[in-house]
């Protein structure tokens, strides 16, 4: 058995292949703002129709989940694939070299913002779909997309809609297309995804900014209050100090050690390439030492200041500012909750500035997908089907997507396969997808497939 057919398939559909692939990025999606939402939920039918799905659009109470099945074999495995259709905002358009919603070519990439976040990479999926029916094989399992409008804002209704269409999504596993491929440009397969629980530390001062002459050791400095009470939230040695937001985290197996050990790392070059010669703070095992245990970092809970601002004080005028904000984030491990984690800050606050007030932003949850789960085999023999190197497993780490719906929600085994290139530039100016990755993803998602229905 082989894939060349499908390779064939591709080959011969990549003009009109990328033609759809930019008309899709002709249509804005844009979330957090509204922007084309509703034209974009008709396009994604059109799409999923086009590519041999039944459509559906699921009300959800925001932004509409897109669905569409199309029937495998009798008794064949049900896959339900996971993408997203929903974009970030454009941010400055001056630091985009051609317009974010006008797909453009150039250096064998396509240009124009969710070319890889996340059109290009779902898209590639449906194409698998579509080749796999035209090949003379056929389908050889059930498929389920899931185009899900509101991942960019953090899919507030994603796991409850989930749990209401248990009957339709009677699944045995999940795969999903989404982020760069590893930085060492090995073949993964991501094994779930940390949480993320994001808010923001306000601590009002006086009413506008103050003389910091006549008022330094008099007016309380909200900067002050702010930098001390973030100092008492992460300790210099990069433990996080807020009482309870690790509960319920639980220890990596044995399995999980050994494929994060196994995932190559060089951190000094990694660090280098973006400026700088530091690693940050970390608790780090007695038994680790140099590198090891990098890619561990990576799988375990962390506290990021995002950003630090005093309204009145950003010119640098000699004064007390009226109002500091920190913009902060914490990615969840595996057993930890964003509920929970959310409490552990607000008390935290609570017990030592009281005054500061805390709001909560994106939250997700963690997932988890053990390296000897259901179909984890198949899902890694389809994607060695189509790479030139062995496939590596990584346990849930990095940044976080709205699958525990599918996992904890839906009890499905789930696999990510990213496609995109490393410098893809997701949610920045100047987004891009290298068109060969999104034509061997095709290929390589078609193989996934396969391999998942015992067809490889
Ligand atoms: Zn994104």
């Amino acid at each position: 058995m082989s894939i060349e057919d499908i390779k064939d398939y591709v080959s011969r559909n990549r003009a009109r292949h990328e033609q759809e692939l930019a008309g899709w990025i002709g249509v804005p999606s844009v979330s957090a703002t509204g922007e084309g939402m509703p034209e974009a939920a008709e396009h994604a039918k059109g799409l999923l129709a086009a590519s041999g799905l039944a459509p559906r659009v699921v009300e959800t109470g925001g932004w509409p989940l897109v669905t569409g099945h199309v029937p495998g074999p009798e008794g064949s495995p049900h896959v339900v694939v996971y993408g997203h259709y929903d974009v970030q905002p454009t941010g400055p358009l001056e630091q985009w070299d051609s317009p974010p919603f006008e797909a453009a070519i150039r250096d064998g990439r396509m240009y124009g913002r969710g070319t890889g976040d996340n059109k290009g990479q779902h898209f590639a999926q449906l194409l698998a779909v579509r080749a796999l029916l035209a090949s003379e094989q056929g389908l050889p399992c059930s498929v389920t997309v899931l185009l899900d409008g509101e991942e960019e804002i953090g899919s507030p209704h994603l796991a409850a809609t989930l749990a209401g269409m248990r009957a339709d999504l009677d699944a045995d596993v999940a795969v999903w297309s989404d982020g760069p491929v590893h930085d060492s440009y090995e073949p993964t397969v991501l094994l779930g995804v940390r949480g993320v629980v994001s808010f923001e530390i306000t601590v009002r001062g006086p009413d506008s900014a103050l003389h910091s002459g006549n008022w330094g050791n008099v007016a309380a400095n909200p900067a002050w209050e702010l930098v001390w009470l973030l100092s008492t939230m992460r300790a210099p040695d990069g433990r996080i100090l807020v009482e309870g937001h690790d509960t319920g985290t639980t220890e990596l197996t044995t399995a999980e050690r050994a494929a994060l050990d196994a995932l190559p790392v060089a951190p000094r070059e990694l660090l280098a390439g973006v400026g700088l010669d530091r690693m940050d703070a970390y608790p780090a095992r007695p038994e680790q030492s140099g590198d090891a245990g990098v890619n561990e970092r990576l799988a375990l809970p962390t506290f990021s200041i995002n950003s630090l601002t005093c309204l009145d004080g950003q010119d640098h005028r000699s004064v007390i500012p009226s109002v500091a904000i920190a913009r902060c984030d914490m990615r969840l491990a595996i057993g930890q909750r964003a509920a929970t984690v959310a409490d552990a800050v607000r008390r935290h606050v609570a017990a030592r500035l009281p005054h500061a007030e805390v709001t909560f932003e994106a939250m997700m949850e963690p997932s988890r997908t053990l390296p000897d789960a259901p179909y984890a085999q198949a899902v890694l023999d389809g994607v060695n089907a189509t790479a030139d190197k062995p496939a590596l497993f990584a346990p849930a780490m990095g940044g976080s997507l709205p699958i525990a719906g599918l996992t904890d929600g839906l009890g499905l085994p789930c696999y990510g396969i990213p496609l995109a290139n490393v410098d893809e530039r997701n949610h920045a100016p100047n987004e891009n997808f290298e068109l060969a990755r999104f034509h061997d993803g095709i290929v390589t998602a078609a193989a996934v497939l396969r391999s998942i229905g015992g067809a490889l």
